[in-house]
């Protein structure tokens, strides 16, 4: 199997809040389930973008499983390395805004068939045979064996010279411990390409500004650092220079998953052989227009239409 991008992770449903400002503490009404995952929405939009993509995963043999699989599938994702058990349920995700900006989850992760992934399901051959490792660092708080998976993954990955891109996506409401700072620092370490938050590069570097989280970062020997700013844009930090984008204009109806598909936006520009900069303008595309669909996934944007805007 040849693949352009790997990725593992979590394989899950959403339910999101009907409304703003909706808690989870009196019977309110949900939409759903959507197929999601950051990981499964992040090569969903890779493939969207005519590349090959792959996601080692874990589903369970139930209804939300069969979703999630068959819209990945559908869209022409490898499904060859989700893994399914009889065990446990599908993992599944509860998701409320509130005006200020906030969002709450709730998360039914570690102990979903999500959390069934393990280090046996990798082996050398099968890294020698991608171009790109992407890893998600939500991923990473699932439980331990996804954890241990992951850091095999990137242990090959850069032992084969293959290209880590590193996406922290760090969810608080799944927990940040010590162990999940290091591990998320190990990683950092090995990747060549980081994709952030404003905010959350500073949590994961333990620096006060973005500055010193930057020099850090290309101390470690990161070569490209992305930082992501909502509905502030993009801008890239590789070499000494620096390269920023503006906001393309849209209605955001859902940010759930623009990340996800900027991340996708870039790394498949690169692995196309497009500058960096070229790069940080059709992901921003990418991004932007995510947010127009309500739904984590619904927003994956194909290539002709990626084409179409760019002629615009
Ligand atoms: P998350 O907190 O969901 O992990 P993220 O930090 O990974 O989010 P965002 O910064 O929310 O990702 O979005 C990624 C990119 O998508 C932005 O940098 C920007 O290019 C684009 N984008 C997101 N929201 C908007 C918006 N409302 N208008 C224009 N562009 C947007
Ligand atoms: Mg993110």
């Amino acid at each position: 199997m040849n693949l352009d991008v790997l990725t593992i992770g979590e394989l899950l449903v959403e339910f999101m809040a009907k409304k703003v400002d909706q808690d989870f503490l009196h019977p309110e009404e949900f939409v759903g389930p959507f197929p999601s995952g950051a990981p499964a929405i992040f090569i969903d939009q890779v493939v969207k973008l005519g590349l090959k993509g792959g996601i080692l995963g874990c589903i369970g043999e139930d209804d939300f499983g069969k979703n999630i699989f068959d819209r990945l599938e559908k869209d022409g994702v490898d499904i060859s390395l989700i893994k399914r058990t009889k065990e446990y349920i599908t993992g599944i995700a509860f998701v409320t805004y509130f005006s200020n900006g906030e969002r709450k989850f709730i998360f039914h992760l570690p102990h979903s068939a999500a959390g069934q992934i393990y280090p046996e399901y990798l082996s050398d051959n099968l890294i020698k045979n991608i171009k790109c490792l992407h890893i998600m660092g939500c991923s990473l708080a699932i439980n331990e064996n996804v954890k241990k998976t992951i850091e095999k993954a990137v242990d090959l990955s850069y032992k084969y010279k293959k290209i880590i891109s590193f996406d922290p996506n760090i969810r608080i409401e799944l927990g940040l411990s010590e162990e999940y700072l290091r591990v998320i620092n190990y990683i950092a370490s090995k990747s060549s390409i980081i994709l952030s938050g404003e905010r959350e590069i500073l949590t994961i570097t333990q620096k006060k500004d973005l500055k010193s989280a930057i020099s850090y970062l290309q101390n470690i020997d990161t070569k490209i650092i992305v930082i992501k700013k909502g509905k502030k844009g993009a801008e890239v930090y590789y070499d000494n220079k620096t390269y920023s984008v503006k906001p393309i204009k849209v209605e955001e109806i859902d940010p759930t998953g623009a990340g996800d598909c900027f991340d996708a936006g870039f790394i498949a520009s690169i692995l196309e052989g497009r500058s960096i900069e070229e790069s940080l303008v059709r992901a921003n595309i990418i991004g932007a227009l995510s947010v127009t669909k309500k739904g984590p996934m619904e927003g994956v944007v194909d290539k002709e239409t990626l084409e179409k805007f760019l002629r615009y």
